[in-house]
């Protein structure tokens, strides 16, 4: 049976991605080798890795004076790269939930950190909106979209300091003006490639003014003087990210997946909002057009574990909540036809009917 997949990560990939992939774990680029044998120095390797660097500036604008890097060690690695490389005496977090308390608690290794707002004590249903960011801060770091929560900022927000963002889950989902960023990273597995390369976009000018030393691993400049080649880069899944923006690209570019993102992400909201049984958990204005997550209302709250069971039955996957909210998420990434939206809600209703 087809399935419908709403895992929130890794996470469904565009059958054209995995059918590259599959062909080039046979055969890479006519070589008679498989890519998973294959040199990350031969000179095909290096034809993915310049197209997979020269589309996401492509796909995303990226301004010259930014360098493209492809790392390993997850977003999670980026939590302490980011200080590491960028705080040298103070810096600013908003904190919207697990991933971004992470990054403080990372930062913290470093300096001084300013959460500037939380919601946490509303279990991160809203993204704050007053708040300030002290003048001095090295830089102010932001999670676009909570994955775990739903909630999602859909805009650049305005700093005079240097802006740092987590766009692991909402990366390609929507046009950013990069020239407001220093630093945005994001972990392949949700809207990219197979887990193991998270992707760096950095102004080149940001690094190089901490005193610190920086462990070589560590330091940006090492991954950009080498092209992201200094030690052996996540090659398969490179390969596969590569696969994702051609995709990306030929499917009409980001503007075209926002699209997309918004209309699948509208039905199902209406959906929800509309059913006397489900109910959503994030705040209407900063819902996420990526994770939507929603709970049963409690009346009917015992029935939360048959409706997985049903929607299972039609080939829906991964729709459990994170256990710190329950209840349902739906993971709406780019390469989730509309399809597996309609069948989700159609789902929906039909539960609703026989209860
Ligand atoms: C999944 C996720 C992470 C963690 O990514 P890893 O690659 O597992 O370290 C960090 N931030 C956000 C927003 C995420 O969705």
């Amino acid at each position: 049976m087809k399935k419908h997949n709403f895992y929130a990560g890794p996470s469904i990939l565009s059958e054209y991605t995995i059918k590259n992939t599959a062909d080039a774990i046979l055969d890479f680029a006519g070589t008679g080798l498989s890519v998973l044998e294959v040199s990350h120095r031969s000179k095909e390797f290096q034809a993915v890795i310049d197209e997979a660097s020269q589309l996401v500036k492509d796909l995303l604008n990226v301004p010259a004076g930014y360098s493209v890097l492809f790392l390993g060690g997850g977003a999670s690695m980026q939590f302490c790269m980011v200080p590491y490389n960028l705080l040298r005496k103070k810096a600013s977090y908003l904190d919207t939930g697990t991933w971004a308390s992470n990054a403080i608690k990372e930062a913290r290794l470093f300096g001084e950190v300013d959460v500037v707002a939380s919601s946490k004590d509303a279990n991160y249903s809203f993204i704050p909106k007053d708040y300030t960011i002290a003048p001095d801060s090295d830089y102010f770091h932001f999670t676009s979209n909570n994955t775990i929560y739903g909630t999602e900022m859909r805009y650049d927000p305005e700093t005079d300091v240097r802006l740092v963002a987590d766009m692991s889950s909402d990366i390609f989902s929507r046009p950013v003006d990069i020239s407001k960023y220093d630093l945005i990273y994001a972990g392949a597995q949700k809207n990219l490639a197979p887990a193991g390369v998270t992707i760096v976009i950095v102004r080149d000018e940001a690094l190089g003014h901490v005193e610190r030393a920086i462990p070589t691993m560590l330091n940006y400049q090492t991954h950009i003087a080498k092209g992201s080649m200094f030690n052996t880069p996540p090659v398969l899944p490179i390969f596969s990210a590569l696969q994702t923006l051609r995709w990306y690209r030929d499917m009409g570019g980001i503007e075209a997946m926002e699209k997309r993102d918004l209309e699948k992400a509208g039905l199902l909201y209406e959906a929800i909002d509309s059913s006397r049984m489900f109910t959503g958990t994030a705040r209407v204005e900063d819902r996420s057009i990526m994770n939507v997550c929603f709970v049963m209302k409690p009346e009917y709250k015992e029935l939360e574990k048959d409706f997985i069971d049903f929607a299972s039955a039609r080939g829906i996957v991964g729709i459990k909540g994170h256990r710190s909210v329950g209840g349902f998420r739906a993971s709406l990434y780019n390469a989730l036809p509309i399809e597996s939206v309609r069948v989700l809600i159609e789902a929906m209703n039909d539960f609703q009917a026989t209860r």
